[in-house]
């Protein structure tokens, strides 16, 4: 069987702690390879070899440190199809849709290419008698990035190629579900000329983290994955004095108000809500109609397209989803749509039972949509994270604005309308980190940053975009006097420029 080890100082390795967790074929069921989690030691081992690279990686000029980046580009560009289809067959995500996973990611690697411009100060010449005043951004040192399952080689990129550009050294601890990709992402990189050291990737579980967690080496912490580990990893990050920003769970609501073109609601509500069977952290898992009648023709229009999606094997082109990333997970999802029925909402279409000839022990599951669910039931308050919709009709628009302010989760929203006044007001007041206006899925681009609020978001500063600059970087200040000669004698009140 084949096992995945580590990624340290350069080169792939063994694994040595004899602790091993299943990469699954989540198209069979079948255990595909085994990936090792790495002992305390091993981690000392890659955060030794990333401080080690660091200071001369700093030192790189920027121009440098972004020609790395430029030919990273062109050699994943190279393996697009073979990454993806490698990626499809841990995960369970179509090969098209993590050629997208990969894309999104390659994104910030472009913007990453910006780096020198990106990392220019300020200056202020002359701000006092001879005193220019300047500002530096300097890298933080060896940082780590913590990633989940459900975009296994987006994220990575989303961490990793702003920190490194700023001429940090970075250890991936990546999902021990899928980490083929991002193992592979860290050889290209060395090929792209990053030099060894500079990005080292651990596999493993909680001992992994929970060393990287608590060494003093390690001076900042992205996370990425659910919410009460995103709180853990916060207040434990934050504890040990590191920089933290961590995204968690979601649960994103699209409102479609009676004047929506709703076909194109339809449309966006089957490709957002059942996408990548619902795994994504910005799928769409509450409709909000506004008023009985809205909600009447949704639901009626839904019914049918949830009813002929087409599942199947994550190679296949023609399937809209494939397989849930594991069993368990499959599990989980089921008992919450088991949780709807008990709770008394109405479930229209119940995709549990179904089953892929051919593929009878693979995590499929049918669509499943649910009417009629209220704020108070556990299928509305909790992640799903799967193929389930469910419809909360609001009465009005007002009910509608409350609905996502007020849930905990503050990740997605979107609003359908053909009213202008009415979407400025929803963008301008819900409580919620990215809006979509008639755009289901609005995921920024890389030159703007990604990051939700409430129990979404822990942590001040977003993912990509300047905000990854600010938070891979520290800020250093400069008052410099030229000519030194100028002699003022001594001063013993605080200068001002009185
Ligand atoms: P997860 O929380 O189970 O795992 C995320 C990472 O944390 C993995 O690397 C995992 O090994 C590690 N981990 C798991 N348990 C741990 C523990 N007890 N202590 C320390 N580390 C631990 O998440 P997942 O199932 O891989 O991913 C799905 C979740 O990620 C969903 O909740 C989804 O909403 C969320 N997500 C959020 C965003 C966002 O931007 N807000 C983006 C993508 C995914």
């Amino acid at each position: 069987m084949r096992e995945i080890g580590h990624f340290i100082g350069g080169k792939a390795i063994a694994g040595k702690s004899g602790r091993f967790g299943d990469v699954f074929d989540p198209n069979t069921g079948e255990v595909q390879a085994k990936v090792a989690f790495a002992s305390p030691a091993e981690v000392e081992a890659a955060i030794a070899s990333a401080a080690a690279a660091q200071p001369a990686w700093a030192a790189t000029n920027p121009q440098r440190r972004a020609r790395v980046m430029f030919k990273f580009l062109e050699l994943v560009q190279n393996e697009y199809d073979s990454l993806a289809k490698l990626l499809s067959s841990e995960h369970g995500k179509t090969v098209a849709d993590a050629r997208g996973d990969i894309q999104r990611g390659l994104e910030v690697v472009e913007f990453a290419c910006g780096i020198p411009h990106l990392l220019k100060g300020e200056f202020s010449d002359s701000a006092g008698p001879g005193i220019d005043l300047f500002s530096l951004r300097q890298p933080l040192g060896v940082v780590a990035g913590i990633t989940p399952f459900n975009f296994p080689a987006m994220i990575p990129m989303w961490k990793f190629a702003p920190a490194i550009a700023c001429g940090n050294a970075f250890i991936l601890k990546p999902s021990e579900r899928d980490p083929s990709v991002p193992m592979r992402l860290a050889e290209l990189l060395i090929a792209a000329g990053l030099p060894a050291g500079v990005l080292n990737v651990i596999n493993g579980d909680k001992e992994a983290v929970d060393t990287l967690l608590t060494a003093p080496t390690i001076q900042a912490i992205g996370f990425v994955g659910s919410s009460a580990i995103a709180e853990y990893i916060y207040a434990t990050g934050c504890a040990h004095g590191k920089r933290v920003q961590c995204f968690g769970g979601v649960k994103n609501h699209m409102i479609v108000m009676p004047d929506a073109d709703m076909d194109q609601a339809v449309d966006a509500l089957i490709g957002a809500g059942y996408g990548s069977a619902g795994e994504r952290c910005m799928a769409v898992s509450v409709a909000v109609p506004v008023g009985q009648k809205t909600a009447d023709i949704l639901v009626q229009k839904l019914i049918p397209r949830v009813e002929s999606l087409k599942i199947g094997p994550s190679s296949d082109p023609q399937a809209d989803y494939g397989p849930m990333v594991t069993r368990a997970h499959l599990d989980k999802v089921k008992s919450y749509v088991d949780l709807g029925v008990k709770e008394g909402a109405k479930l229209v279409v119940d995709g549990r039972n179904f089953k892929l000839q051919g593929y009878e022990n693979g995590n499929f599951m049918g669509g499943c949509l649910f009417d009629d669910v209220t704020p108070s039931m556990r299928i509305y308050k909790e992640e799903i994270f799967g193929p389930v919709l469910s419809v909360v009709r609001a009465k009005d628009y007002e009910e509608a604005v409350r609905l996502p302010s007020e849930h905990e989760y503050g990740n997605g929203v979107a609003i359908f309308t053909r009213d202008g006044d009415t979407a400025r007001d929803f963008t301008s007041r819900v409580n919620v980190g990215m809006v979509g206006v008639n755009f289901a899925i609005p995921v920024p681009l890389s030159y703007y940053t990604f990051g939700g609020w409430k129990r979404s978001g822990f942590g001040d500063l977003n993912q990509h975009g300047p905000d990854s600059i600010r938070f891979y970087t520290k800020t250093k200040t400069v008052t410099a006097r030229w000519p030194s000669g100028i002699k003022e004698g001594a001063e013993f009140v605080i200068p001002t420029m009185r």
